[in-house]
């Protein structure tokens, strides 16, 4: 009855009835918390080119040890981030952290050193200056722009205004370069592929995962692979855990892989790097 009465007295008052709503906002005052008191933290899985293995870069995954429930994985809080909107100040910490860890890399590596490559939420777009904070994490942490990778997704290159597909611009003519994550699961419309601000391509892990199940799929997928080529992308499979996805993918033309296969995510590599 009080769920009932509360839902009639509106919006803010049925929140305020809901446990799941009150254990959402505890965690979303946690959440706030966490990027000061170090419980948040970044794995990075390694990025390799499949012709030769040789490691090309690492992406950035958020990780979270919430105080009570223990290590949670993005699927789990990044969806309360976005929604309370602490995922502007979480999405600055991670991306400076990352490009501090980048750089170090740089420092052990020379001109062989890998890229780092970065999530981006589409409510960090919304902001104005996010193009600025990009720039000023560069200058501030010296990674050179052709080191930094953004993924964005589809959500944020198919938004109403042109807002993301603005600051991506600008961002590519610094040097720094966008990868579409995940592709294949969203809209899937491939038109707008070629006009888009973008460099990579990352093959959801779907379809890796469907590659070797019929001659089908792997053909769609193969002409999928040829149009991102034809558009200049490089293209990274997702996903990969068995020599078979890892050697159809090369053979239809991903020019890059991830997944368990080629390294699970780790704790900053820098450090093991000597
Ligand atoms: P994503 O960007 O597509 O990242 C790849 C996800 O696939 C990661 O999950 C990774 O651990 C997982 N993965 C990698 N290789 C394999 C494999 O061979 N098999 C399987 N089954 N999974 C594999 P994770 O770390 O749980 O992250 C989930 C999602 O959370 C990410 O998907 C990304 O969308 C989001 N995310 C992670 N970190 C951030 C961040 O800093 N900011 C934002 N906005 N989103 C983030
Ligand atoms: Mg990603
Ligand atoms: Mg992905
Ligand atoms: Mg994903």
């Amino acid at each position: 009855h009080a769920l009932v009465a509360a839902k009639a007295g509106g919006l803010g008052r049925w929140r305020a009835y809901d446990p799941s709503m009150a254990s959402a906002l505890t965690d979303r005052i946690a959440l706030g918390g966490a990027t000061k008191d170090g419980s948040l933290t970044l794995d990075y899985q390694p990025i390799a080119a499949l012709s030769t293995g040789h490691i090309a870069g690492f992406e950035a995954l958020l990780r979270w040890r919430h105080p009570t429930r223990g290590r949670l994985s993005p699927d789990e809080f990044i969806g309360i981030a976005e929604e309370s909107g602490l995922i502007v100040p979480i999405g600055d910490w991670v991306l400076a952290t990352a490009a501090r860890s980048a750089r170090r890399w740089t420092a052990a590596a020379g001109a062989d050193a890998p890229y780092v490559s970065v999530n981006v939420s589409p409510r960090q777009f919304q902001p104005a200056g996010f193009v600025d904070t990009v720039h000023g994490v560069l200058a501030t942490t010296g990674l050179p722009p052709h080191r930094l990778v953004l993924e964005v997704t589809e959500s944020s290159l198919l938004r109403d205004d042109d807002k993301a597909w603005d600051d991506l611009q600008s961002l590519r003519v610094l040097g720094v370069r966008i990868a579409i994550d995940d592709f294949g699961t969203g809209y899937s419309a491939l038109s707008y592929l070629r006009h888009a601000p973008l460099d990579i391509l990352k093959l959801d892990r779907l379809f890796i995962s469907q590659l070797a199940t019929s001659a089908r799929q792997r053909d769609l997928v193969a002409g999928i692979v040829r149009l991102a080529r034809s558009l200049d992308l490089d293209v990274v499979a997702e996903g990969i855990e068995t020599p078979q996805q890892r050697d159809i993918s090369a053979e239809i033309g991903c020019g890059y892989g991830q997944g368990y296969l080629i390294g699970r995510p780790v704790l900053d590599p820098g450090t093991h790097a000597g």
